[in-house]
């Protein structure tokens, strides 16, 4: 018996080995194993399983199987083939993807003991003072609570609960600690929910594709508060009812600890939380318990999508637009909405693409008639859509001779408004660091990073210049100009930093907290903050887009966008579509509760129709002229897209290796068109020049794309990647989100 197996390298290859007799029971496809390859011990997975071997060399035998348990069903299994051709990755690439990298560890989770008191009619032994409290009180409650919770009453509540349980009055129980669950899950309430009408027609739709065991994707387009995610819980409910299981994918977990927590609650126990946080040993335990069926509902960011649950009967892919669910590296690159469709197409699930602004792709199927289609207009409890107001920052410049200001007078009268109601206020600026460039005024040179072609953002706090690709820190500001020597330099532009700079001087007595990639970096708990907020301990939060999505506050009656134009203006067909998305989602953190709240969008581009739709809340409308525009120009969600991208250190050698994929497409068949070959818009990260090939295909002409995954497979031959030398990357990027 032979078994072909793949590894976990950029090599299209797998290799035969022979089964030794001790394993051949034991060996299936989708066990990883132990094997010799060149002089190294490795780690593979078995793809295939023959009774002979067509290579004629010598071959060696399987060392040993890693795991004692299968780790993958027939489902991920095929999975993992489809993601692997769809995406051009290795197989052994692939399945790394799916597979947690150490599945057999000892980790074991900590245990937590639980106790509830028992009914016990006569009780004639003695009881110490302390044995007496805790039992009344735990008389008093009607949960089980974790012992731990009791040591104010005693110092020794273990000792304690133990003598009550030997006593007969208490019953204990030992229950795994379910490993960083507690850390991202918000605390949540127990709020009586009745589904309302259109809440319940859409519900209805899920439950009925659930009964009937058949794949049905469901685009549910509601605006934030609308109750969407009510409406999941209740699904999820019926899915685990039906016996089946439930994937739920956020964009981001640790960003939204609220949905985790309302999960957690409604379902308990039964919630698995998967996210790139969890530590090795702790991703391990959870795989396996996944594996063994101890879990119902895994929540999680886009590689939850490979949770290895049976008879998946729900997915849900919230905030389906957002780009964070595209892995853009390692290989495979793959889409965790596309991946979704497929994996409820194999497990006969109803997948739910969820979205106030849902992505072009999905408006588009949807129009197409590919998906259901479930509205929801109205915010739930009849909350009003915020108010919202444009400030055009060129003529508050111009009336208040004050150039260069990071707020409005506008801006600021809302604030102070809000602040002296006690009602709160959320600002959002996506830029972070204090100012974003280091320019001299006489020749006009840029502090640039020496590795990537971008400008250095300069960080207040901590005094350092630093490139937001890769990370390159300058300690040592230069004081003057590396070009000219002149000495009149100076920062310009505005960050997080600075905004939050600006706000302590003007509200010097209000609580300010700032949320950006280096406040949480350097420690601050995002969770803890949005709690504190929730509590009302915090009157302004300020941030990136971390905090755009997702988060319900009642009394956050006021939102600020300190410049709606960010990001506008990059040369990528989904700049705008994502600017539209940002303001339409953080106007949605404003006004959630019984106050209506308002809006405000400072921008040097008032008429530019991107800004002026998204600030009328006007989806449609804009979707519309999107829509025009991509299908003017034949981008998706009109055509498929291969994005080819070659990096080397040496521009001419790129240059030279990209020619030779061009050339070779000399006539490429009717409806496939191409771009380039181009420098990217960041020619150069990490001191990798960047050059790309764009292929689009028109849909009309390619329905499912396979036109262009034949056409580009043909160029790239096996003699071609051969003159592509070995210190250069071909990327090839299927469907790419961003063309930057
Ligand atoms: P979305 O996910 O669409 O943004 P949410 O599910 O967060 O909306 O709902 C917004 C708020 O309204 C939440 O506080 C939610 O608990 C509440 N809500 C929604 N539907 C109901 C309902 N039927 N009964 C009670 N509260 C509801
Ligand atoms: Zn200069
Ligand atoms: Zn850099």
């Amino acid at each position: 018996m032979f078994a072909e197996v793949s590894f976990p390298i950029s090599s299209y290859q797998t290799f035969s080995y022979k089964v030794p007799e001790r394993l051949t029971k034991k060996i299936t496809v989708g066990v990883r194993v132990k094997v010799p390859l060149g002089s190294r011990k490795v780690n593979g997975i078995v793809v295939g399983i023959n009774n002979s071997s067509l290579f004629k060399g010598k071959i060696r035998e399987i060392h040993d199987l890693i795991d004692d348990q299968q780790v993958l069903n027939n489902n991920l299994w095929s999975l993992i083939k489809w993601l692997s051709k769809y995406y051009n990755s290795p197989l052994g690439l692939a399945a790394k993807a799916v597979l947690p990298s150490n599945l057999s560890t000892k980790y074991k989770p900590k245990v937590e003991t639980l106790v509830k008191a028992l009914n016990v009619e006569t009780f004639n032994g003695s009881l110490g003072k302390a044995q007496k409290n805790i039992y009344n009180h735990l008389q008093s409650l009607e949960d089980i609570v974790s012992v731990k919770t009791l040591s104010n009453m005693c110092s020794n509540p273990k000792d304690i609960c133990n003598k009550l349980a030997e006593k007969g009055l208490v019953s204990l129980l030992d229950r795994p600690i379910i490993p960083n669950l507690s850390e991202f899950a918000f605390k949540s309430e127990n709020k009586k929910i009745t589904l309302t009408h259109a809440q319940n027609v859409a519900l209805e739709k899920m439950v009925r594709s659930m009964d009937k065991n058949k794949f049905s994707p469901i685009l549910l387009h509601g605006v934030t508060g609308s109750g969407k995610t009510e409406i999941y819980i209740e699904a999820a409910r019926h899915a685990i009812n039906i016996n089946k299981t439930v994937i739920i994918l956020l964009p981001e977990i640790s960003l939204t600890p609220q949905i985790a927590g309302r999960f957690r609650s409604a379902f308990g126990d039964d919630v698995a939380l998967w996210h790139s946080k969890l530590s090795q040993g702790a991703r391990a335990w959870t795989w396996k318990q996944i594996c063994g069926g101890k879990f119902k509902v895994v929540i999680g960011a886009r590689s939850a999508i490979f949770a290895p649950l049976k008879n998946v009967g729900l997915i849900v892919v919230d905030e389906e637009q957002e780009s964070s669910y595209k892995q853009e590296s390692p290989s495979p690159r793959y889409h965790a909405r596309d991946v979704a469709l497929m994996r409820g197409k194999l497990d006969k699930a109803s997948v739910i693409l969820a979205s106030a602004t849902p992505s072009m792709e999905s408006y588009y199927n949807h129009l197409n008639s590919k998906y259901d289609y479930i509205h929801l207009k109205e915010r739930f409890g009849g909350a009003k859509y915020p108010k919202v107001h444009i400030v055009d920052m060129i003529k508050e410049a111009e009336e208040t001779e004050l150039y260069g200001n990071i707020f409005s007078r506008l801006l600021l009268e809302k604030i102070e408004d809000r602040l002296s109601k006690k009602e709160q206020i959320i600002l959002f600026h996506n830029r972070r660091g204090f100012a974003p460039v280091l320019r001299c005024e006489d020749c006009g040179e840029i502090s640039m990073c020496p590795h990537c072609n971008i400008a250095l953002t300069y960080h207040r706090i901590g005094k350092y210049l630093q490139c937001h690709f890769c990370n390159y820190t300058e300690k040592l500001i230069p004081s003057k100009c590396l070009s000219c020597q002149s000495f009149n330099i100076s920062l310009s532009g505005t960050g997080t930093q600075k905004v939050e700079d600006e706000l302590l001087n003007i509200f010097s007595n209000s609580r300010i907290k700032r949320v950006d990639a280096d406040s949480v970096r350097s420690g601050i708990n995002l969770t803890k903050i949005l709690q504190e907020f929730h509590e009302n301990k915090i009157d302004i939060l300020l941030g990136t887009q971390m905090i755009a999505k997702g988060l319900d506050f009642p009394n956050a009656t006021l939102v600020g966008i300190i410049n709606g134009d960010t990001g506008l203006f990059l040369p990528d067909f989904r700049s705008s579509e994502k600017v539209f998305q940002l303001i339409y989602q953080a106007s949605g953190r404003s006004g959630r509760g019984e106050i209506p709240g308002e809006v405000i969008v400072q921008t040097y581009s008032p008429d530019n129709p991107v800004i002026k739709s998204a600030t009328k809340l006007n989806v449609e409308k804009y979707y519309n002229i999107c829509l025009e525009e991509r299908k003017a120009l034949l981008y998706p969600p009109y055509s498929w897209m291969v994005k080819l991208e070659i990096r080397g250190k040496k521009i001419n050698e790129v240059e030279e290796s990209i020619n030779k994929i061009k050339n070779k497409m000399v006539r490429p068949p009717k409806g496939i068109s191409i771009l380039g070959p181009a420098l990217c818009y960041r020619e150069k990260l990490r001191d990798y020049y960047r050059i790309q090939l764009i292929l689009k295909s028109k849909k009309e002409l390619d329905a499912n794309g396979s036109k262009l995954h034949k056409y580009y497979k043909s160029i790239l031959s096996k003699n071609i990647l051969k003159e592509i030398p070995s210190k250069q990357r071909l990327i090839i990027d299927i469907n790419p989100v961003s063309l930057l």
